[in-house]
């Protein structure tokens, strides 16, 4: 007897009860010899024409079946069926080819993978994709929220240092570059209670205050390299410099012992010999509301008590003090006078230490000699906490 031509089966609807509807599925699966899932997949949209061609008994068995169950399928000649395997069901047949890699897929395949239809290797290095994409963005928002909690809590404790309830605690990390005077090193040292009293007497001025608003502590001297210097203002230089500062001070602070837990500020003052007779080389910078600041000075026993002023201007800098002078070094006034209702105005008689000089007349100023000259005027009181 010859062999009958094959018939392809198309499922056009299904029973309404839900559980006839899950036998035409094991009918399917059966008759094709896919998984249950894959059946599914298949009657999941109708019609369908199943993509395997059947022997005509198993054909009309398999309607039989649908039928009794309430459902309706009809079969045709299989002759326009392709002949292609899909790439994952070798039993069944393809009947579309992958978005990805054009490998041949059959209905199930691209159901599952729908909108795009892919074959199953494409499929799941998608899914490993998106994985690893999720992975990537969860770590990088734990990141983000450390750095916000981080953020967070230091600007707290940055406030904080600003409520004058307690003294803000202040380090000043001596950084020795070449023979300076041992002298001028120690007399640095004698001369902060002195700084200390002088900032106790101008807070007085404005409230009632701790009995040292400002606590300075003195660590070194360290031979040491200078601290990295500012390069620029954009975004990224800033970034660069904070992370430069941050390891320097990590590596100098534990050479010189010094204690950061309890430390609201740190000033690096690097000394160095003088070079010239007759001239003095101080500078600094501090960081805005920041933690840090540094100061270079060529250091002999006179200018011990300038130097410690310098240290000062960048340690204001940090609780958020800004300068008081113009780009050519002039006092601003009245902003950078210590007692702007002074009468008459000049001389002042201490020189602003946000502006660092004192002004003796209206286009006139001296550096200030010793440490009773400091002075902290009404606008630099406001911006570090001692007035509202
Ligand atoms: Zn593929
Ligand atoms: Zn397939
Ligand atoms: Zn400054």
């Amino acid at each position: 007897m010859p062999e009958l031509p094959a018939r392809s089966v198309t499922l056009f609807r299904l029973p309404a009860e839900a559980h006839a509807r899950r036998g035409v599925a094991v009918s399917v699966g059966l008759a094709l010899g896919v998984p249950l899932a894959d059946a599914l997949v298949l009657i999941d949209e109708l019609p369908t024409r199943l993509p395997m061609p059947l022997a005509p008994d198993q054909a009309s068995d398999l309607i039989s079946r649908i039928t009794k169950l309430g459902g309706e399928a009809r079969d045709d000649a299989a002759a326009l069926m392709t002949h292609l395997p899909c790439s994952a069901h070798p039993s069944l047949r393809a009947g579309e080819i992958c978005d990805k890699c054009g490998a041949n897929i059959c209905v199930v395949c691209a159901r599952r993978t729908r909108p795009a239809r892919l074959c199953t290797g494409c499929a799941s290095k998608k899914r490993r994709s998106r994985r690893f994409y999720l992975v990537r963005v969860g770590v990088l928002l734990s990141i983000l929220a450390l750095v916000v909690l981080y953020a967070v809590h230091d600007l707290r404790s940055r406030h904080a240092r600003t409520d004058w309830r307690r003294p803000v605690s202040a380090a000043l990390v001596v950084v020795r570059r070449g023979p300076v005077d041992d002298l001028a090193i120690q007399s640095l040292r004698e001369r902060i209670p002195r700084l200390q009293g002088a900032l106790q007497s101008e807070c007085a001025r404005y409230r009632s205050c701790p009995t040292e608003p400002i606590f300075f502590r003195v660590y070194g001297p360290i031979d040491a390299a200078e601290p990295p210097a500012p390069s620029g203002e954009g975004v990224l230089d800033l970034a660069q410099q904070s992370w430069a500062m941050w390891r320097y001070s990590r590596a100098v602070d534990a050479r010189a012992g010094v204690d950061t837990g309890g430390t609201d500020a740190k000033i690096y003052l690097v000394v160095r010999p003088p070079e010239d007779e007759h001239r003095r080389f101080v500078e600094g910078f501090g960081e805005l509301g920041g933690r840090l600041g540094a100061v270079s000075v060529e250091l002999d026993p006179s200018m011990v008590d300038f130097a410690l002023f310098v240290a000062t201007h960048e340690l204001l800098h940090t609780l958020g003090a800004t300068d008081k002078y113009d780009p050519s070094g002039h006092v601003v006034a009245p902003a950078g006078l210590a007692e702007p209702d002074l009468v008459p105005v000049y001389p002042q008689l201490r020189a602003e230490v946000m502006a660092r000089l004192r002004p003796i007349g209206p286009s006139a100023q001296v550096p200030p000699e010793t440490l009773a000259e400091l002075g902290i005027g009404p606008v630099t009181a406001r911006e570090i906490g001692w007035t509202q």
